[in-house]
């Protein structure tokens, strides 16, 4: 429900920027593409002496902002290029596209094996990777327990503890077959149902940023709903600064400033997808073991990484993980830190973190 009101906020906006009108390039009408996308915003940045050129739009289901730093105005083909790629994956691994990969393994599972793209092969590789470094709190076969909460559609509902019994017992990454040989994906039992929803935006905002570095822009900001990633410094300047969403805030205000170059983070929360009955949030954030979203003393984690692919499985990990796990998993990878806000308002961060964060809200309390 709430995602379906913001995809009408964001068309009405993208409406009344007048983007989609008819008085579109050919390239960008509206008419010939499956998703809402702006035209180029173009600013001089005084601080940064760099023209910002920014585009948006609506895929993945969610907001996607591009803004390149360059002498000059970014012309529209690397934003074609961007959108087309992100589109791309979409078609790929989206279990929403009945013919993407993803839904025809789900649809072979029990059954038969599936061949995919390299891509693909490499992301379910890296989930499975991800699966075991969290000894399962991270688990791409969540997909039977997401279908029945649908946390996030008009059909959300606690559901029958006979129905989470049979979901849970289809959730289990061991399962999936991986030939390596023949870059094949099988499930091994029907009924199972893969969901990369937790890892695919990190990894599109990777290949994004490889896709801007080969066509020879070096710093621009890539923001993939509230997953960013920074591509090199920000000119002339220290750091990026990425504001950290309070988790109680509706209006999607910061509680605080991370202050960073050339890195990802990523964040999971409470208040991302949910739905609430009788006094209780249900969110999005499901355990794999009780099969309900996770309970704990966590709003929000927000994860540092070079890669966007890792922070964006490790924020789901951890976020399911809790603070004290989760903070032993983090301090135990290279060159990854975390940012934990927790429901009686301390914020955790680990030590790589100290000098880069800053509080803004003194409702809040920062404790180490
Ligand atoms: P994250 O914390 O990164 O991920 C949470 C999501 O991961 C949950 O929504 C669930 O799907 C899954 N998950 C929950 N618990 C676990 C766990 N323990 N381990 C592993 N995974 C878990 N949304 C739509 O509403 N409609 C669409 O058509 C749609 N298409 C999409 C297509 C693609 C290719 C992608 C990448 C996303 C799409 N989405 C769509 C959004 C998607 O369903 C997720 O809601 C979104 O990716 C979650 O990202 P996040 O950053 O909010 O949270
Ligand atoms: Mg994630």
């Amino acid at each position: 429900m709430k995602e379906m009101k913001r995809i009408g906020i964001f068309l009405v906006l993208l409406m009344s920027l007048g983007v989609l009108s008819g008085c579109q390039t050919k390239e960008t009408s509206s008419e010939e593409l499956p998703y809402a996308r702006s035209e180029s915003s173009v600013r001089k940045d005084k601080t940064t002496d760099r023209t910002i050129t920014t585009q948006e739009s609506y895929q993945l289901a969610t907001r996607i902002t591009i803004s390149i730093y360059d002498e000059k105005e970014a012309p529209n083909s690397i934003f074609d290029a961007i959108f087309d790629l992100i589109a791309g994956y979409e078609d790929m691994i989206s279990r929403n596209i009945t013919d993407s990969y993803v839904s025809r393994i789900n649809q072979a599972a029990g059954d038969a094996p599936v061949s995919v793209p390299d891509d693909l092969f490499n992301l379910i590789h890296q989930g499975i990777t991800y699966a075991d470094l969290s000894q399962g709190a991270f688990d791409i076969s969540i997909g039977p327990l997401v279908n029945l909460w649908g946390i996030g559609t008009y059909e959300a509902k606690v559901p029958e503890s006979s129905e989470l019994e049979k979901a849970l017992s289809k959730v289990d990454y061991h399962k999936i077959e991986l030939d390596y040989d023949t870059k094949t994906v099988f499930l091994n039992e029907k009924d199972m149902f893969l969901d990369l929803g937790a890892i695919a935006k990190g990894y599109i905002a990777d290949e994004i940023k490889a896709l801007i570095l080969e066509k020879g822009y070096t710093n621009a900001i890539i923001n993939l709903g509230g997953n960013v990633l920074m591509v090199g410094n920000k000119p002339n300047s220290d750091y990026w600064s990425v504001g950290i969403r309070d988790p109680l805030s509706d209006s999607g205000t910061s509680l605080g400033i991370l202050e960073l170059n050339d890195n990802s983070v990523v964040s999971s929360g409470v208040y991302e997808r949910f739905f609430e009955e009788n006094g209780v949030r249900y969110h999005h954030l499901i355990n794999p073991n009780t099969g309900y979203p996770e309970q704990n003393d966590l709003l929000a984690i927000s994860i540092v990484s070079d890669v966007s692919v890792d922070g964006d499985a490790l924020s789901t990990a951890v976020f399911v993980l809790g603070v004290e796990k989760g903070y032993e998993l983090v301090e135990s990878l290279e060159g990854v830190e975390a940012l934990f806000i927790q429901s009686d308002k301390d914020i955790i961060v680990t030590p790589g973190l100290k000098s880069k964060f800053r509080l803004i809200d003194d409702t809040y309390k920062l404790v180490y």
